[in-house]
């Protein structure tokens, strides 16, 4: 396989924008009417994502190894959208074609072979995966919205009990979606795992957000909404050891931070905790009361609120990354942050310049990736080497 001819060829391809998956979906659904099912109702979010990510990871099969972790995962993951090992072919048969289209002449009996047998490993690590996971997991779990509470006007907390026991680890998230949109999304589950199974999750409705806008506005108790194995690695606590903790949450980005809050109260472990947690404004701050408490049980925690914006301050916007470097040096401890993608990035930036190491910094933003935690950690990092180096 050359693989550089089929990079190149890819980014020819990438080049005709939202041409390629309209034609994609066309010929797939045309051939294959039976794949229309497993894609959202409304295909418009749905454009580029398959396209894109098949592209993306085809072209790169020389680094097939550094892609095999999430291949495996996205192949057991995508059994919940009731994707079949007899349904790879014909979304290999859609690609090949779109190739066709767009490469024209340039489309040679070679070129074609190597798409053939990239497309080929990938599907096979993915269909394998997807037959080991029967094993271990249902492809989906049915929950029934048990709690159902509106904390401010686009944000609510939900209480889910899945059906059967959904196994997850405090940090990951979990894939959520109502049955009459059909699409995905990652939600952070903000509880430890409890006794009776029950999943507490906090979502904030993105403004026509087919997903989010769906569970705070248009679900309530006894309704029935689906979700899918837990994802990531990026927040879990494994990597610190008994370390002491400096947490930074904005918004909903509370959500897997509590759940963290949770786990160390669970292990009884003597780690200290600072929280620094911050909303757009004092109005926003939606979980107060639960922060409260956590504080008041737990001696180990403390809790600084971030007003992002302050009456007294016109102009200023402060993040909770701005209050926790004014108010110590943390840099002995192992950092976990959580937000939109813009509170996050601006967290790293500023640790970085004082000082701080990646490797003692965890993170994880809420924006817009193709297909969740995962895919940021094996395809969007370029492969480098390993700089978890020790916290000082
Ligand atoms: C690992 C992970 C964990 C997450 N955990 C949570 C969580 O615990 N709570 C939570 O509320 N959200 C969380 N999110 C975000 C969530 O997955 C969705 O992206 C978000 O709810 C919007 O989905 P949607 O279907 O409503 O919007 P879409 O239909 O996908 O998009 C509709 C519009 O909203 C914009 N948009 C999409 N995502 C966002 C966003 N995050 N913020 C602002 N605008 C957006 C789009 O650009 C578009 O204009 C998480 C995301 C990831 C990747």
């Amino acid at each position: 396989m050359d693989a550089a001819r089929l990079k190149e060829s890819w980014s020819l391809v990438a080049a005709h924008g939202d041409q390629v998956p309209l034609y994609f979906y066309s010929t797939l659904f045309l051939a294959h009417p039976e794949t229309r099912q497993m894609f959202p109702t409304n295909m418009a979010g749905q454009r580029d994502r398959l396209v894109t990510a098949l592209g993306h990871i085809v072209s790169n099969v020389d680094q097939v190894d550094r892609l095999v972790g999430f291949l495996r995962d996205l192949g057991a993951d995508h059994r919940k959208f009731a994707v079949r090992a007899e349904h790879y072919p014909a979304v290999g048969e859609a690609l090949l074609a779109t190739l066709r289209h767009f490469l024209g002449d340039q489309w040679t009996d070679e070129l074609a072979q190597d798409w053939s047998a990239a497309y080929g490993l990938v599907s096979q690590v993915m269909i394998e995966a997807a037959q080991a996971a029967e094993a271990v997991n249902p492809p989906w779990w049915v929950a029934e919205i048990v709690g159902h509470e509106r904390r401010a006007f686009d944000v609510a907390v939900l209480t889910l009990r899945p059906q059967w026991l959904l196994p997850f680890t405090p940090g990951q998230s979990i894939g959520v979606s109502h049955p009459a949109v059909r699409s995905w999304r990652y939600y952070s589950p903000a509880n430890a795992p409890r006794a009776d199974g029950t999943v507490e999750l906090h979502v904030r409705a993105a403004p026509g957000g087919a997903v989010s806008s769906r569970l705070v506005y248009g679900c309530a108790v006894g309704d029935k909404i689906h979700l899918a194995a837990p994802v990531g690695d990026r927040l879990t606590l494994w990597p610190t050891g008994p370390a002491d903790l400096l947490l930074l949450a904005s918004g909903t980005g509370w959500a897997p931070l509590k759940s963290l809050v949770e786990q160390v109260a669970v292990e009884g472990s003597r780690r200290r905790v600072d929280l620094y947690v911050g909303a757009r404004s004092r109005t926003e701050f939606y979980d107060n009361d639960a922060i409260d408490k956590l504080a008041a049980s737990y001696p180990w925690l403390t809790v600084t609120y971030v007003a992002g914006a302050d009456f007294h301050r016109p102009g200023e916007f402060v993040q909770p990354v701005d209050r926790a470097l004014a108010d110590g040096d943390w840099r002995s401890r192992h950092v976990y942050i959580c937000g939109s993608d813009e509170m996050v990035a601006h967290s790293l930036t500023s640790l970085q310049r004082a000082g701080y190491r990646d490797g003692q910094l965890h993170h994880e933003g809420f924006g817009k990736h193709w297909y969740g935690p995962a895919w940021r950690t094996a395809v969007e990092q370029p492969a480098g080497p390993d700089n978890s180096g020790g916290v000082r």
